[in-house]
């Protein structure tokens, strides 16, 4: 389904499934003499073949009232596979070239500088305690289904051969006019924005969405830098629309971003009041998920553990907190520092 949502930009939902696992997403077309496709989605066959259609139809209409149609290039908005994965068949299909920021090149080069970033052990340092040897069966076991499901079911690809690469904070033009590309790490550490300072466009990736909050989570998540990419928003003149990879457009940006912030401020609150409220025997990760979502489902607790295990880091760092390696879990406490 394609859908004009700006004048001369559309997008194109490409179909999720598995629920929040393989989430449906948006790929956005800058058509123009010399376009631009702003985010690569899946890159199995059947996604990226329908991709093509929804794009040849916008083409027809282009043709019909006999302006310029002509897509040029293909740039993702961050290293996840279900905005890289679809690069390889795009530039294959449509004969566009591949562009990548320094840092999504480094990451999605291969198989190696990919898992590298993405199966480290980081978040057992607020989970558990040692890694005994069932445990390290468990995650090798985990690693495997893993690799296996982004590659059947993503369509994962990797780019050893990009077409051009551009820095990470830089100007470019698309149909002519000038775009910022702007780093936003936090949710991804390659994350970029996408903006127009004169209409006032922005797209945002996956860092502001509608309606949902963005994933975060070890390993390669930091919500203090997440935090500081969405308040940088907040100083764009002219912020008019908000375009996201997931949901539909944002048409109150100034709004939406204050309601991410304020709730980023309000989770961290929740955990620090967790943490002090058991100052006597102390908290686990575990726990303070169960306490803040006493009735959720298994997949829910895991996607929490993450954000909850970055903002005991955070907390850490800032000396608000301590900690305390039990037998098999990892226990927080009121630092000294806030008792006081
Ligand atoms: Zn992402």
């Amino acid at each position: 389904m394609k859908k004009e949502v700006y004048p001369g930009i559309f997008s194109i939902k490409e179909k999720g499934s598995f629920g929040i696992i393989k989430p449906p997403e948006n790929i956005y077309i800058l058509a123009g003499h010399d376009g631009l496709i702003y985010d690569a989605g899946y890159g199995d066959k059947k996604t990226v073949k329908y991709l093509v259609n929804e794009i040849k139809k916008i083409e027809n209409k282009y043709k019909e009232k006999n302006e310029e149609f002509k897509l040029t290039r293909v740039l993702p908005s961050h290293a996840h596979p279900d905005h890289f994965s679809g690069l390889k068949l795009i530039r294959e299909y449509l004969g566009v070239k591949i562009v990548l920021t320094k840092k999504t090149a480094e990451i999605i080069h291969n198989k190696k500088s990919f898992y590298k970033i993405f199966e480290t052990n980081d978040i057992e340092d607020y989970l558990i305690a040692r890694r005994n040897l069932w445990r390290k069966i468990k995650d090798a076991v985990v690693k495997k289904l893993s690799r296996i499901f982004y590659r059947r079911i993503y369509g994962l690809s990797f780019i050893d051969d990009p077409d051009e690469i551009i820095e990470d904070n830089t100007e470019i033009l698309i149909n002519g006019e000038s775009w910022k590309i702007l780093p936003s790490p936090g949710h991804a550490i390659d994350h970029i924005y996408l903006y127009n300072a004169e209409k006032g466009i922005l797209f945002s990736g996956d860092n502001v969405l509608r309606t949902i909050t963005t994933w975060l989570g070890p390993p390669s998540c930091n919500i203090k830098d997440y935090v500081n990419s969405v308040e940088s928003l907040n100083k764009l003149p002219n912020l008019n629309i908000i375009l996201p990879a997931h949901g539909s457009p944002i048409k109150n940006p100034k709004e939406r971003i204050g309601e991410i912030l304020k709730h980023r401020r309000e989770r961290a609150q929740q955990v620090i009041n967790l943490v002090n409220a058991h100052s006597k025997i102390g908290i686990s990760p575990k726990e303070i998920v169960q306490k803040l979502y006493p009735n959720g489902k298994k997949f829910l607790i895991q996607v929490a553990l993450g954000w909850v295990c970055l903002t005991l880091k955070i907390l850490e760092e800032n000396h608000l907190i301590k900690r305390d390696v039990g037998k098999k879990e990892i226990i927080f406490f009121p630092s000294d520092k806030s008792e006081n």
